[in-house]
């Protein structure tokens, strides 16, 4: 008999890509859009939780995610919510490692560093590669302003991070007049802790839509404190991070700024939600309801698989170009079409940043 080496079977299925030519590497899955934070600038005052009973089996995911990594998805980022709070998670990041014999290269995780102390071990090894874990302000008082949790479990969640050996991305969401006074505490903080440091501008996917464009702390703003300081210089080129990366003092600072700079030209990115919708922009008017597909996949219906890969097709192919197209199309809407005042009526809780 004639066997096919998985890694060339893998290759015999098309890598998915968009009408711009953009080839899509990078899968971030939400596994749950319940919370322990409520960071303003993400979680609603009052959220409508999905069902639990309408999540997707870790199972599933799992299907969905083989699926993907058959077709060229060479990260798989698992996000929230907050993805510590679903149970069974760190199984579900033990058996995704059998993907790594078919192409998947990296597995990773954002999350809010709150019960890092408890599971980072363990998160090491089941085989997690890497953490982006965000924090907002070093500032005890504006820490629990921002989020409505106490900062101090999260600095020891980073320590625990740390001693078990994980790469740690800390991510900053900056919002002015809240915590725009924290860029340089954080970054002698980073300097201290030799982590990397990534600034995110606020964007409009806040669950209460109080985003304004006179909220955001742009990339230039951000740089223009650096430099009162530093010797800021422009780092390697971007690519498909979404990060534009300057060097400090030997050290690396990323700016990811979406609303004054978009990144989205190179964008390789894909997203799926705890309730099997899938993205193929986190700014889409518009997801596509792949629960029903990706169940009969898992269940090895007949067909399963042409079906899901051709709603994909489709779905992936129309990929608006970025931010700034997707922008200037709701303006052109008359209100009573468009989604909602601030693109569509989805927080980033939901969606998984
Ligand atoms: N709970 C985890 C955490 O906070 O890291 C993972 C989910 S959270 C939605 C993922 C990332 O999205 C975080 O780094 C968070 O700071 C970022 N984020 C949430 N809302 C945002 C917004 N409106 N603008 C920019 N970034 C946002
Ligand atoms: Fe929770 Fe993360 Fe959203 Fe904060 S940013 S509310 S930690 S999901």
């Amino acid at each position: 008999m004639n066997h096919i080496n998985p890694l060339q079977q893998a290759e015999l299925v098309p890598v998915f890509q968009d009408q711009f030519g953009r080839n899509k590497r990078k899968l971030r899955i939400s596994v749950t859009d319940r919370c322990n934070f409520k960071c303003v600038y993400c979680m609603p005052e009052h959220p409508e939780w999905m069902k639990k009973h309408d999540f997707l089996s870790f199972e599933q995911l799992y299907h969905f995610c083989e699926f993907m990594v058959r077709r060229g998805i060479e990260q798989i980022r698992i996000t929230g919510g907050e993805p510590l709070m679903r149970q069974g998670i760190v199984h579900f990041i033990a058996a995704l490692q059998q993907l790594k014999k078919i192409g998947l290269k990296r597995i990773s995780m954002t999350t809010n560093g709150h019960y890092l102390k408890q599971y980072a071990a363990e998160l090491k090894q089941a085989g997690l590669d890497d953490l982006n874990i965000s924090l907002d302000s070093l500032d005890t008082e504006q820490f629990e302003q921002l989020t409505a949790k106490k900062l101090q479990p999260v600095l020891e969640g980073i320590q625990a991070a740390q001693k078990a050996g994980f790469p740690i991305k800390i991510n900053t969401v900056l919002i002015k007049g809240m915590n725009d006074d924290q860029i340089l505490p954080l970054v002698h903080w980073a300097q201290r802790e030799k982590v990397e440091l990534r600034f995110i501008e606020f964007m409009p996917l806040d669950g209460d839509q109080n985003w304004a464009r006179s909220r955001i702390v742009s990339e230039q703003e951000i740089l223009d404190q650096l430099a009162t300081e530093f010797d800021v210089q422009i780092g390697q080129s971007q690519a498909a991070n979404p990060a534009r990366t300057y060097q400090i003092d030997g050290m690396s600072i990323g700016i990811i700024s979406t609303i004054t700079h978009s990144f989205c030209g190179n964008c390789d990115r894909l997203r799926l939600n705890a309730q099997g919708e899938f993205f193929n922009c986190l700014f889409a008017a518009q997801g596509l309801k792949l629960k029903d597909s990706i169940q009969q996949l898992q269940q090895g219906t007949p067909f399963a698989e042409p079906i899901l890969q051709q709603q994909l097709h489709a779905y992936i192919w129309n990929k608006a170009a970025g931010f700034d197209a997707i922008q200037a199309q709701q303006k052109q809407l008359k209100p009573s079409h468009k989604i909602h005042s601030n693109f569509r009526k989805i927080s980033m809780h939901m969606i998984g940043g």
